[in-house]
């Protein structure tokens, strides 16, 4: 009996660990469901505050406040650039997306990646081995859910992109893996403007 018990708490284990491992968030973080879309709750103030725009600077074309941001961004691209959501796996436009041209964050229109560095890591989210340039993402510490991660987010608007990890190809080793919803892109040209 007790080996019965110890076998289904590993064949259910296991599987979770690996994902994990892998950077994957299949199970273990929430993602957006199309079906019932999350709401806009309190946490949605922290968060504004914390990504919060230069609000002193008056030529700023960015949005101000978080109704501001509701009204400019899609249900989907409000729950990952603003309440740091994440879409679910293999769901996302530019996921098996793999035309030329440069991808921009869908909050403020900077560019973040060029498609030189898109390539299919197979976890279910587009991935990246590196930004456009150094000051093209912006980086933090993440402890939520348990685990410890690098966020990525556009350092323009604070908008939340997804998060770094090291288990990317080589020359860089890293593997920036992104929302589609908090990317829009251009085709053509693949030199991000500096
Ligand atoms: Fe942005």
């Amino acid at each position: 009996m007790n080996k019965i018990v110890l076998s289904s708490f590993w064949v259910l284990l296991l599987p979770a660990l690996t994902a994990s491992n892998r950077g994957c968030r299949t199970f273990f973080l929430p993602h957006y469901d199309p079906n019932s879309p999350p709401a806009y709750t309190e946490n949605t103030k922290a968060v504004a505050k914390e990504t919060a725009m230069d609000a002193s600077n008056p030529q700023s074309p960015m949005p101000q406040t978080e109704r501001q941001w509701k009204q400019k961004l899609t249900r989907q691209q409000y729950y990952v650039l603003r309440q740091k959501g994440t879409e679910r796996p293999f769901t996302g436009k530019y996921d098996h997306f793999f035309e030329e041209g440069v991808y921009k964050c869908a909050g403020c229109g900077a560019e973040i990646f060029s498609s030189d560095a898109k390539y299919n890591s197979g976890c279910g989210w587009p991935a990246f081995s590196a930004p456009a340039d150094k000051e093209a993402v912006a980086e933090r510490r993440d402890t939520t859910l348990g685990m410890v991660r690098t966020e990525i987010y556009c350092p323009k608007c604070g908008g939340h992109l997804g998060h770094v990890f090291n288990d990317g190809p080589a020359p860089t080793g890293q593997r920036y893996c992104i929302n589609s919803a908090a990317l829009d892109f251009e085709k053509g040209d693949k030199t991000p403007e500096k």
